[in-house]
């Protein structure tokens, strides 16, 4: 694979660095994209509040089939090499749109959910979070009786406020940002890239295909992310 010396050479001499994930970097773990042609979320309308509100049993269902066929899945070596990057950048973060929890399986110590985490459910109610639930009835909040949810991120929905600005302080205040295996088209995700940019960062896209942020960042490296990121990581030691 070629990298060009001097993006090397960039990345040697950063210090600070962060990396965007989205659905590519745990495709090689065997879990489907969202756009892609196979698997699970091909037929489905992207879930929204309103859909829960009519038809809860059967997106709470669903969400556990997800979370059953992910609890399968191994982190795969872009989830292991970017683990790696923390040894070698200062307070390095992964800044995910994963619900799949493979950041932190692969060892990621600061792994900010944009999307949230399909381990968690919290009360559509009240808020209140609960760990992972394995009822096939949709089960009731033990503090007001509300339903209860998954705690990810649907269509329409803000993100955590918190994990928001913790995405744009490492966005702002990084020399490096990495970008994999996103398509860059769920906002507001798709625009910490350009907020790195515009502060200054060298943005280094890794994806099997050109995207909609191809044409405005620094670098594009094509392929798969699984393979890309080890060679990268040996090429910078
Ligand atoms: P997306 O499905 O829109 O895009 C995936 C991108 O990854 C594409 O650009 C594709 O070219 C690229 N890609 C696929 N395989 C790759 C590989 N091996 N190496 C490098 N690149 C690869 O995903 P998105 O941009 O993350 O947005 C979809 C939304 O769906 C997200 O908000 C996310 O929360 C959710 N989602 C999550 C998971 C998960 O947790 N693993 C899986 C599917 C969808």
């Amino acid at each position: 694979m070629k990298i060009d010396d001097e993006v090397l050479e960039r990345i040697r001499s950063a210090k600070t660095a962060f990396a965007l994930t989205g659905a590519g970097s745990s495709e090689p773990s065997g879990i489907p994209t969202f756009r892609g042609n196979e698997g699970f979320w091909k037929d489905k309308t992207p879930f929204t509040v309103e859909s829960f509100n009519e038809n809860p049993q059967e997106v709470w269902e669903w969400h556990l089939e997800i979370r059953e066929m992910i609890k399968k899945k191994l982190p795969n070596p872009s989830h292991f090499t970017l683990a790696k990057m923390q040894s070698i950048f200062k307070n390095f973060a992964v800044v995910t749109q994963n619900i799949d929890n493979l950041h932190q399986k692969a060892g990621s110590n600061k792994v900010i959910e944009l999307h949230g985490n399909i381990y968690r459910n919290k009360c559509n109610n009240c808020g209140k979070i609960f760990g992972e639930i394995n009822s096939k009835k949709i089960p009731e909040c033990d503090k007001c009786g509300g339903l209860i949810r998954p705690d990810v991120v649907w269509f329409g929905e803000p993100l955590p406020y918190k994990a928001l600005i913790k995405a744009r302080a490492y966005a702002e205040n990084s020399h490096i940002c990495f970008v994999i295996g996103t398509s860059g088209v769920v906002q507001p995700a798709a625009s910490i890239p350009l907020i790195s940019k515009e502060k200054g960062a060298f943005v280094i896209e890794i994806n099997r295909e050109t995207t909609a942020l191809s044409e405005y960042l620094d670098y594009s490296i094509f392929g798969d992310a699984s393979v890309i990121l080890p060679d990268l990581y040996e090429r910078l030691l």
